[in-house]
Parts: structure tokens; sequence; C-alpha cells
């Protein structure tokens, strides 16, 4: 099929082996490419091993879209067995190493196995290398990555971890061109399980297209109606800092661990004071609507900041400066930490101490306390190790009915929207099928401008669609679905550019069913890695549940459990899943996925 290199490569670093495979076309048809690709492989090849030991096995997988003259498409998917969730664990990134991946005749590549002495991958084309990386291991991300382009050109695409990935800290992300994150679920540590500190891809080939010219011809329009938008200005002026204030505004932001949704101090610190700040942008390959906005810092460095950072080390650990926010978002990229389970454990540690629950006093907003625990959790150490492994081990450690606010899940830490007050999102928070990420189905400024308080079926069958679109398509295409949601880019270009690109027709209702069979497979991972994975894996916790918010226009609202399980009902029955969550052996046959319902026992 066109649009694809046609190869994964696969590197075993326990023998130092190098070997390239051809990827099927059923493989491409069925699965699609990213995340599609990413689950396949490890349903097919990793089962019911520790997530850290050398079994596991860590993913890099590009779609047909992904690197193409085509809005956004940089991306690439880092996907794994989750040390911090031990289920399925994958994020998107938008790197380089997406484009020269491609370029170098690769995509995915496949590392299993355990390097003797930190390495890292060279990756030229047809030449693929081991290299000792002693010289790199417990250099920063940003001193890595300058190095290595040092090393082998800025041309280049690059992969790395911090130090947190090296400690296996269980919320360490993977890290590119000093600010790009990716992996969530804990990547940074599987990487640094297998003494692992980077990739280096330079590709200087190009894939082959059904139809070229086409492909250009649709891509300069694609580029022309994005910046055309009405809402491209404001987006050009904001970007992802837009929601700050609407999410005040809807009592929606995470205060102080998600206990409030509106934040005292939000004028000292949205998108309007973003403004003021912004000296640069940065952002994805191939992206004409940048979102990564670059401040000085309270130490006069540069640091990126977009919403989600600004959310979880923002209100939700009490601080209210951007510069503060900055640079505990620089030193959370620079170690490979996660930003958003960073705000988490650090706000549940805030919380923790008002209530006595440990003996150090760290109080909301402390940024002294804050800076400390980034380095302490990053190293491992002290405070750090409780913290280390996110907020549900945190909280099973410290008890003391802690884990009622402990904002996570299926292990992975919530992102920066508090759902008090609407289920629906607290219902795509639960549903995820990396724990609790917004990315596979914000469906909240949808429900908030239809019909917020309501626990309908209808909503459900958005949630579903959303699903479908965002962690089905665009997660396995693979490109930025933020064309799509925030400047109204037509969702119908899609199919055009897969035709021009891959040759094939396909409809949504077809990407649909590519959508469904790999929710339905990352399901049954999760249900073959977790014998006791059910129903209870997709609530959110309980704080949504039994406490409502001081104050706003949302105080008093809590999400009412009664209905929320009903709503879970309809998702779980809409999907062809049983009451449990788990795909019905029907569904999985109609879906092509057979073989499946044996290993899970369905
Ligand atoms: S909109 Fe932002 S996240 Fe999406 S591709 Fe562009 S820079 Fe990356």
């Amino acid at each position: 099929m066109n649009g694809y290199a046609g190869k994964l490569l696969r590197v075993n670093l326990s023998e130092g082996r190098v070997s390239k495979e051809e990827i099927s076309e059923s493989m491409k048809r069925d699965f699609l490419g990213g995340r599609g690709f990413a689950i396949k492989l490890l349903w097919d090849e990793v089962k019911q091993v520790d997530p850290l030991s050398e079994q596991n096995k860590i993913v890099f997988a590009t779609g047909p879209l992904s690197g193409q003259l085509l809005p956004s498409s940089g991306k690439m998917v880092i996907a794994s067995k989750s040390p911090l969730t031990e289920g399925y664990g994958d994020g998107n990134m938008g790197t380089m190493a997406s484009v020269h991946l491609k370029k170098a005749g690769y995509d995915a590549v496949v590392v299993e196995g355990k390097s003797e002495r930190p390495c890292y991958l060279l990756i030229e084309d047809e030449s693929v290398k081991i290299l000792e990386a002693s010289d790199l291991w417990g250099k920063s991300s940003f001193d890595v990555q300058d190095l290595l382009e040092k090393r082998h050109g800025g041309n280049s695409g690059i992969l790395v971890i911090g130090p947190a990935g090296e400690n296996l800290v269980r919320i360490s992300t993977v890290m590119s061109q000093k600010g790009r994150a990716g992996g969530r679920p804990g990547m940074g540590a599987v990487m640094g399980s297998k003494n692992l500190k980077a990739l280096v891809i330079k590709g200087t080939g190009n894939v082959s297209n059904f139809d070229d010219s086409r492909v250009r011809e649709l891509g300069r329009k694609g580029y022309e109606e994005i910046k055309s938008s009405g809402s491209y200005p404001f987006w050009m002026k904001q970007g992802t800092m837009q929601a700050f204030e609407w999410c005040n505004e809807n009592g929606c932001l995470p205060a102080y661990n998600f206990r409030e949704g509106i934040f005292e101090f939000s004028r000292e610190m949205d998108g309007y004071v973003l403004e003021k700040l912004d000296v640069d942008r940065k952002g994805c390959p191939m992206c004409n609507m940048q979102c990564g906005h670059i401040v000085h810092d309270s130490s006069g460095q540069r640091a990126e900041l977009d919403y989600e950072n600004v959310g979880m080390l923002g209100p939700n650990i009490g601080i209210r400066s951007l510069p503060q926010v900055a640079t505990l978002n620089r030193m959370a990229d620079e170690w490979g930490l996660d930003t958003i389970s960073l705000g988490s454990c650090i706000g549940f540690l805030m919380e923790a101490s008002e209530k006595g629950l440990i003996e150090e006093r760290i109080g909301w907003g402390d940024f002294e306390a804050a800076q400390r625990l980034t380095v302490a959790i990053g190293r491992d150490e002290g405070m750090g190790r409780l913290l280390s492994r996110g907020v549900k081990y945190a909280s099973e450690k410290l008890g003391k009915g802690s884990h009622r606010w402990a904002m996570h899940v299926k292990g992975l830490e919530i992102s920066a929207y508090n759902c008090h007050a609407c289920p629906g999102m607290a219902l795509s928070f639960g549903t995820s099928p990396i724990g609790a990420s917004h990315k596979d189905a914000w469906i909240i400024a949808w429900e908030i401008s239809t019909d917020r308080f309501s626990y309908n079926k209808e909503k459900v069958e958005k949630l579903i669609e959303f699903q479908r679109i965002r962690g089905g398509f665009f997660e396995s295409a693979t490109v930025c679905r933020l064309p799509w949601v925030e400047v109204g880019f037509g969702i119908h270009w899609y199919p055009e550019y897969l035709k021009a690109i891959t040759g094939q027709s396909r409809s949504w209702e077809d990407l649909y069913q590519i959508g469904d069979r790999i929710y339905a497979l990352l399901r049954a991972y999760w249900k073959r890695e977790i014998p006791n994975f059910g129903r209870r894996w997709d609530w959110p916790p309980d704080r949504w549940f039994e406490e409502s918010q001081s104050r706003g226009k949302m105080g008093g609202i809590k999400v009412d459990r009664k209905s929320y399980e009903q709503m879970l009902s309809w998702y779980y029955e809409l999907r062809g899943w049983d009451q449990n969550g788990v795909p019905l052996r029907e569904t999985l046959d109609r879906l092509g996925l057979a073989g499946v319902s044996k290993e899970i026992s369905v």
C-alpha cells in the first residue's frame, strides 16, 4: 500500500541485533498505523511481563499521514506496557523523529531486550547502530539534545530521556526538541530500563504516495483553510491557553488538587497575561498553528507553556505566576517528567500536608517546595520516592482515605479538567484506554455548550464518536487533532488525504471500524495483563462523586454516582463489551479479532 515506508525496524539490545521486517498489508489495512500498530505488536509480543524488565518492548510508530505535506502531521506514537498503570500505555509526540523515521524507510521501530551499558540508537537510512551512551547518562534531556545534534547534525530527529527515565520514575516521558514530550504512562522509564538514552534518526528518502500532486494540492488547501479560519488569529495569540479563562469561567479548572474548579488568581495567569509574556513560538513539524508559547521563566531562562502544564503546575498546586509555572515546566522537561502527573503528585502532597497526613509542611503555592519536589521525584529519592510512582501508589502507601482524592484513573493522573460538573468528561477520563487522558475524547467543550448536567445515552454516543475520531483515527494516522478541534478544520479532508496518499478509499464509517477494532484490542490487553481488571477501573476518583466545589457557579454540584454507572453501562453496551468492560466474543469476531477471545477467556 502506498504512503507507508513498508518496514518495521526491530532492535534487540540484549543481543545487539538489528533486523528489518515487512509490514503486512493486513496490518496496514486493519490497524492503520501509530497506536493501531502499537497495540497489535504489544498484543502479539508483550504478554504478562514486568514493564521494567527486558521482556517488555517499546514501540515508536508512525502512520500513513505522518510527516506528509498536510496540516500538523509531524506526529508519532510511543507505546509500551506501562510501568505506571501495568496496562497499555502510549502517548503521541510531534517531533522531527517522526518525519525522519519515514524518510529513513521505517514506519515503526520496536526496541526489545536490555543493553548492558547505556546506549543510544543511530538510525541513518539503512544503517542502524547501537552506540555507547555512558557520556550521556545522567544528563538532562536538553543537554543530550544539544550534544547529539552537535555530534550528528541538526538535520535529524532525536528522542531522548532525562534522568527521571534513567531512574525508572514511573511518571517519566520521552522528550524531543527541548519541549516536545510524549508517553505519559512511564515511557521514559521503559527506555531507562533498557539503558536506552536516545534515538537519533536521519532519513534522506521519501515514501511513495499514490498521487503526489493531489497530496500537494490537498496540503496547500488544508494549510490555507486553517489560516483563513475565524478562530485562527486568537489561536495564534493564546494557543491552548485560551482554555484557561474558559475553564475558570465554567468551574472546570483544576485548582488545589481538583478540590475547586475556579482559581481566585486566574486573572494573574490567563491567556491574556501569556500574550504579554510571549517571546517566541514553538511547535511540531508540518504545523502552521504552532501552540507552544515561549516565555522567560522566573530565572530568566526560555521555557514553554501550554494549557495543560499551566493548569496542573499552576492552580492545581496553588501557584499564581506564569514565570514560576514556566520554571517548573522547564525543570520537568529537563528531567523528562510528565508535567500533568507532576502537578498532580505535588498537589496530592500539598493536600496531604494540609490535612496533617505527613510531617512535612508544604503549603499551597510554595514554589520553592515544588522545585525541590520536582528534583526529588526526578531522582526518586526522599519524598520523591513516594510520588515517583504516581498518586495511585502514593495514596496506597499513605492510606488514611487519601485514595479518595488521589486524582487518577487506572493509575494515570487526570489531566487539567475538573469534572465535578461535567459527567460526560468524567466518563471520558474513566474510559480512556491509557488512564485519565483527555486526548481520546475531549468532550467537555461540546458538553458545556449543549446539555451539561444530563446523563443521557446521546452523550455517551457522542463520547464514543469522539473516541473513534481522536483516539482511533488521529492516534493511528498519525496527525494532530487540534486543527479539527480548535480552528474547525474540516474532518472531511482526512479520507481525501488517505485516498491521495494510500490509494485506498475509506469512508469515516470504515475509519470508525478501525477505531473500534483498536479500542477492543486495547481493552483486551488490559484484561489479559491485569486479570482482575473490570468495571471499577473505569471509575474516576471519589472526590468528584463525594465532595462538591465550595465556590463559584458550580459550587454544590458533584457527579451522581448512580447516573454515572448508568452511563458506563450504556457505554459498554454501545461498544459491544460486557458489563465489566470486556469485549464480548461476538464483538471481537465482528472486528476480525477472533483469536483474542481465547486469551481473555470470553
Ligand atoms: S497544533 Fe500544537 S500540538 Fe498540534 S501539531 Fe501544531 S504545535 Fe503540535
